[in-house]
């Protein structure tokens, strides 16, 4: 499972099936992520030893599976929604921003009619959609309520962010 690092009460990593259960650090993982020059982040890994599951803390700068980085979708969308000109960005970092604002688009129907109260209006255009989530947050936000409230994120229904069962 993978948490986002805002959703952690007090910074602690715990089973998110029984707090009470014992966790152990259980290695890392690497995600590239576009920024100038590229960069790569180590994702740490916690294995729950009740449960037998693992568990990952996404930091709140990452979205999850795509190298484009929280903020730059953040003033991407924004940019476009609004017609201004978009932030800086290197080539494949636009490119990466692209598929997921187009991403984002093919997910209107699914987002609105499963977060109901959350979006202003019931069939929404890509960019009421967006004013309406932003009008809660910014994208980081957004993105930790997804995932709590719904087990969900903006540009995919990850299995990811499905809480497990306890045995
Ligand atoms: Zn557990």
């Amino acid at each position: 499972m993978q948490l986002r690092q805002s959703s952690l009460k007090g910074g602690k990593v715990r089973c998110p099936s029984n707090r009470t259960h014992k966790i152990h650090g259980h290695g890392s993982y690497e995600r590239y992520r576009h920024s100038v020059g590229g960069k790569r982040i180590r994702i740490r890994r916690w294995l729950c030893v009740v449960c037998g599951r693992t568990l990952s803390v996404l930091p709140n700068f990452m979205l999850p599976y795509r190298a484009c980085g929280v903020g730059p979708l953040d003033d991407w969308l924004d940019a476009h929604y609004h017609q201004r000109a978009p932030p800086p960005a290197g080539e494949l970092e636009k490119g990466c921003l692209e598929r997921a604002r187009k991403r984002f688009e093919h997910r209107i129907r699914s987002l609105s009619s499963r977060l109901g109260q959350m979006v202003a209006t019931s069939h929404p255009t890509a960019r009421k959609l967006w004013e309406s989530l932003r009008s809660h947050g910014n994208l980081a936000e957004i993105l930790r309520s997804l995932a709590e409230g719904f087990k969900i994120s903006l540009l995919g229904d990850y299995r990811c962010l499905l809480l497990w069962t306890s045995p």
